[in-house]
């Protein structure tokens, strides 16, 4: 039926048939909104989205099944809600609830817990309550009044090809670091915006870390090195115990070294080959089935293979996650894996305990669903 006829059959009906259509729609409309977030249960619990290559649920409803980032947010957000509390379910259905509120609440209900505080179900239950017929303005109101020390929410709009806006809330405490910083650098960075700030903090910590995994510099605006931070006493400890695990790593790297030169030398067919095989080789005498600090030189070697992303692969999608990135056994240490290079692969964090599920069963996986979800 092609619109004309559909807009000709809307003419003929009486004022009232058209309203009651109009409300039997909605209400179908809601019903199946509730059936599809059934079925992303089900996909969630079986971590399908996983198996076919998503290193997200999110990412899977914006990708594979072509909905838009704020449909899908609000309909994973409702689907965790229904989870915890059912009755939401019944409310949705009935149009007491609307679907925005719903996903407004599990993300009030997750911010709240991220900082400490624990809200029984009965007390969860009541504030869903209070949040049925209220539209979203009020809704916000109420979560405000309830917890008015949470942070907002991170909010990205895009304003240009080149430009975006980010709206974030920050503690006192970083506000006036910030401040200081903004201080400390006012002779090179005379006046700076937040922005600059940003830019510079990102660069400088950006640089080091793709140093440290062995990655491609990406080109960015030159850091300065003259940021100078005075240190609190957390921070004095922090570095201290970061010292102390990169003496250790050291120490590992100079004895897995020698091992290299070792085999250089026990091996001089070897004495021609690059530092990349000599690496391979010493791999080999690193124990198997025992988890070991990898040297930095292998983990270097393993994150420069995958380019910094994840490597898994499902009928030849790659996940390509950059996301919570680790180092993975495909045959797992617990099966007698080895620390090897050929054995070794960058997963994100979901596909890494995917992996695990897949290779040790339904015990590990119960363990990591857990984690999962409180992601
Ligand atoms: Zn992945």
């Amino acid at each position: 039926m092609n619109f004309m006829n559909v807009k000709m059959n809307l003419n003929a009906l009486t004022s009232d048939q058209l309203l009651s259509e109009t409300k039997s729609i909605v209400s179908e409309e809601r019903r199946i909104t509730a059936k599809l977030i059934e079925h992303l249960t089900e996909i969630n619990q079986r971590l399908l989205f996983l198996k076919l290559g998503y290193s997200s649920l999110f990412e899977f409803v914006t990708k594979e099944l072509g909905l838009s980032e704020g449909a899908a947010q609000r309909r994973i957000q409702c689907m965790r809600l229904m989870q915890d509390l059912p009755e939401t379910r019944q409310a949705y259905e009935r149009g007491s609830l609307s679907l925005s509120n719903a996903a407004k609440l599990q993300s009030h209900f997750q911010a709240i817990k991220k900082s400490g505080v624990v809200k029984t179900n009965e007390e969860k239950k009541a504030i869903a309550k209070n949040a049925e017929n209220k539209s979203q303005n009020e809704c916000d109101q109420m979560l405000f009044k309830l917890a008015p020390e949470q942070p907002r929410p991170d909010k990205a709009r895009v304003l240009s090809p080149t430009l975006r806006e980010l709206k974030f809330s920050i503690s006192e405490e970083l506000f006036k670091k910030i401040e200081r910083l903004r201080e400390l650098l006012s002779h090179s960075h005379p006046h700076a915006t937040l922005a600059e700030l940003m830019e510079l903090l990102v660069t400088s910590h950006l640089t080091k870390l793709e140093k440290t995994k062995g990655l491609q510099p990406q080109i960015f605006q030159p850091c300065d090195e003259k940021i100078q931070k005075p240190e609190t006493r957390n921070q004095k400890t922090a570095a201290k115990i970061q010292k102390s695990a990169a003496k250790n790593q050291k120490d590992f790297d100079q004895s897995f070294g020698e091992a290299c030169e070792n085999h250089k030398t026990s091996h001089v067919e070897v004495g021609k080959a690059d530092k990349t095989h000599l690496v391979h080789a010493a791999a080999k005498s690193l124990p198997v089935g025992i988890r070991v600090a990898l040297p930095t030189q292998i983990k270097q070697q393993v994150w420069s293979k995958a380019d910094g992303r994840c490597e898994y692969e499902y009928q030849g999608r790659r996940c390509s996650s950059r996301y919570q990135l680790e180092i993975d056994h495909q045959h797992p240490l617990a099966l007698g894996g080895s620390n090897e290079l050929s054995n070794l692969r960058l997963a994100c964090k979901n596909h890494n305990g995917f992996a695990a599920i897949q290779a040790l069963g339904v015990v590990k996986m119960s363990s990591f669903r857990k984690c999962e979800r409180s992601g």
